[in-house]
C-alpha cells in the first residue's frame, strides 16, 4: 500500500470510492514547495537557517466524491495547514509562517465545460489521472504571501527598532524642556 496522497488515479476512481486522505507529510515530500522555502531561507546567514525546516508538517484531510454540478462531477473538498520557516521581509529574521488552505474543487477534464458550482472552484485536469498531493501543493503555493512578514508586530525586529528610535525621539524634547526651564529661571537669557 502506497501513500494515497501520491498515487495517480482518475478523478472518477477517487470520487466513486469516496476516498478520504489524511495528510500528515513533511514539506520535504513536496518538491516545489520545498524549493520555494529553501530559496527564501538562503537569504539568511547560514547559522540562522532553521535546521529542521524540511520537517515542517503539512496536516489536513481531503475527501473525494461526486457533486450534483452539471449532472454529477468528481470533486474534492477538505483543508490543510502548515507552519513553514520563512524570512520576514521587514526585519530579515526567520519566523514561522502559517499557511491554511480550504479545498473545494470540481475535478474536470480540459474538454469539459463546467461552471463554478455551490462554492466549488474548477480544477482543470491536464491528464487523465491526478496525484492528490499536487492539488495540496499547488494550493499551498498559491496561499503563500507575496511578501511574508511577522504577523505580530511585537515579534518583528523592524518594529522593535522603531520603538528604540521613538525613545530617541523623546530626548530632543527632554533637552528642549531643560532649556525652557532654564529660560523660565533666567528670563533675560
Ligand atoms: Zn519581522
Amino acid at each position: 500500500m502506497g501513500n494515497p496522497l501520491r498515487q495517480r488515479r482518475t478523478a472518477a476512481e477517487l470520487a466513486s470510492s469516496g476516498q478520504v486522505i489524511e495528510i500528515t507529510e513533511e514539506i520535504s515530500s513536496f518538491d516545489r514547495l520545498s524549493e520555494i522555502v529553501e530559496a527564501d531561507l538562503v537569504a539568511l546567514d547560514a547559522d540562522k537557517i532553521p535546521s529542521a525546516w524540511r520537517e515542517s508538517r503539512v496536516q489536513g484531510e481531503l475527501k473525494f466524491g461526486f457533486v450534483a454540478a452539471a449532472g454529477s462531477m468528481p470533486a474534492v473538498s477538505g483543508q490543510a495547514a502548515v507552519e513553514l520557516d520563512a524570512v520576514c521581509q521587514r526585519c530579515l529574521e526567520p519566523f514561522r509562517l502559517r499557511l491554511e488552505i480550504a479545498v473545494r474543487l470540481l475535478l474536470v477534464g480540459k474538454e469539459t465545460l463546467a461552471n463554478e458550482f455551490d462554492d466549488y472552484e474548477i480544477w482543470e485536469l491536464d491528464e487523465e489521472t491526478l496525484r492528490p498531493q499536487d492539488i495540496v501543493e499547488e494550493l499551498l503555493i498559491m496561499a503563500m504571501p507575496f511578501s511574508a512578514t511577522h504577523e505580530n508586530m511585537a515579534d518583528c525586529k523592524a518594529f522593535s527598532s522603531s520603538v528604540e528610535s521613538a525613545t530617541d525621539m523623546k530626548r530632543p524634547f527632554a533637552a528642549l524642556g531643560a532649556q525652557m526651564k532654564q529660560v523660565a529661571k533666567d528670563p533675560d537669557a
